[in-house]
């Protein structure tokens, strides 16, 4: 299996050879004239367990378009989860829709019953423009959503989770890289001053490191600067800082052609999904220029973990000491990567394909040993 991330689909090929190119098992098209609702699932793949991953709204400008990001994003979940070590699969979702125009109760009761009719092969979740009002309609008419709000007994905001497994994920990097972990009087430009970064800062100031942050908004920034003694820089001068760790906790494809050169730290760790602009191109530039990358989706694995916590009853406790484990999968992904010269990101898609390889063999002796 190949990672798909920055590859188009070839429209010329059928959709049969789109879904077998990169190993999908099951495309859902749903679709319902009263409410308008034009969605595709995406189940990639199930060995480990059901195909979890959220539902993004989106004004796709093509149906082609939004197959290709369904696609796209349902393989990276089979990635994130495999590695984290959970009992799931990948899978992802895409509403072709305005946001802003296009919702409605009936619109998203509609949408759940087509994930009710899967049966739990998909399970899904918040992403782009889902929030807790869209799950709570979906959930009208499906068990199969995590995520829920705290009030009805759900996990609530990942944000702190995610933030903590980031931390802790950017200690093993230290480690890897200076021998220690310690992150004190360590220097960390956080890129960011979303939901995630106000965690991570909180446990970065209070392990003594020098914070630096930026955001497109003020009121981001002084909800940052309100708590903690931090450095604020400007959006476009993030990449320059002098910094020790890059932090990415805003967007993706900010590792690119432009932002390498400019980069000065030792390591590039932070929550951003998709940092890298080009998998296979800027993964090997950041090492030949003597960068070690934190795969995005093994160091930001603590949202996923904690909506898979809710499945079995959620206890933040426990997500957190899952969370925590990060740091030992930082190390594997640095060590395996290093005895087989590798980049890191091609070390954590090998070790995901090899989870899900020894497992699938393991569900084939049940199999054949089942009456
Ligand atoms: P958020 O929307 O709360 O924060 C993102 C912040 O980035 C916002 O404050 C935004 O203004 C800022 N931003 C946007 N463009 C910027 C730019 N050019 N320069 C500087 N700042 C900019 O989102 P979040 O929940 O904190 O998530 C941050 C990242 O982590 C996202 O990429 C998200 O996909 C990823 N992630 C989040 C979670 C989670 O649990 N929330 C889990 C896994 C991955």
């Amino acid at each position: 299996m190949e990672p798909i991330t920055g590859q188009e689909v070839n429209h010329s090929i059928s959709l049969f050879d789109q879904l077998q190119s990169n190993e999908h098992e099951q495309i859902v098209v749903c679709s319902d004239k009263d409410t308008g609702l034009k969605a595709i699932i995406g189940i990639h793949d199930t060995t480990l367990g059901p195909a979890l991953g959220g539902t993004r709204m989106w004004p796709y400008t093509s149906d082609q378009e939004a197959l290709r990001d369904v696609l796209r994003l349902s393989k990276g979940m089979t990635y994130k989860a495999s590695v984290a070590g959970l009992n799931l699969g990948g899978g992802k979702a895409v509403i072709i829709g305005d946001p802003r125009k296009d919702k409605s109760e009936a619109f998203f009761r509609t949408y759940g019953r087509f994930i009710e009719g899967l049966a739990g092969r998909y399970i899904t979740a918040e992403d782009v423009s889902i929030g807790l009002k869209e799950i709570e309609q979906i959930r009208m008419e499906t068990q199969y959503v995590t995520g829920i709000p705290e009030s009805v007994g759900g996990s609530g905001d990942p944000s702190p989770v995610t933030a903590y497994g980031t931390y802790m994920g950017m200690k093993a990097c230290a480690k890897k890289m200076y021998g220690s972990d310690d992150l004190s009087g360590k220097e960390v430009a956080v890129q960011g001053a979303g939901n995630v970064s106000w965690y991570l800062i909180k446990h970065l100031t209070e392990s003594g490191a020098k914070v630096y942050v930026s955001d497109i908004y003020d009121d981001k920034i002084k909800q940052v600067t309100d708590h903690f003694d931090v450095k604020v820089v400007d959006p476009d001068d993030i990449y320059d800082v002098n910094a020790d760790i890059f932090s990415p906790c805003a967007l993706g494809g900010i590792i690119n052609d432009k932002t390498i050169p400019k980069l000065k730290c030792d390591i590039v760790a932070g929550a951003a999904n998709n940092q890298l602009d080009d998998e296979h191109t800027h993964g090997r530039k950041l090492i030949s220029s003597g960068i070690m990358y934190a795969p995005d989706y093994v160091i930001n694995a603590g949202g996923l973990i904690n909506v898979a916590n809710e499945l079995e009853g959620y206890n933040a406790e426990r997500a957190l000491t899952q969370a925590s484990r990060i740091y030992d999968k930082i190390v594997e992904v640095m060590d395996y990567a290093t005895e087989n010269d590798m980049p890191p990101y091609e070390a954590s898609n090998e070790l995901a394909e090899n989870r899900i390889k020894a497992i699938s063999k393991i569900k084939g002796i049940y199999a054949s040993s089942s009456p």
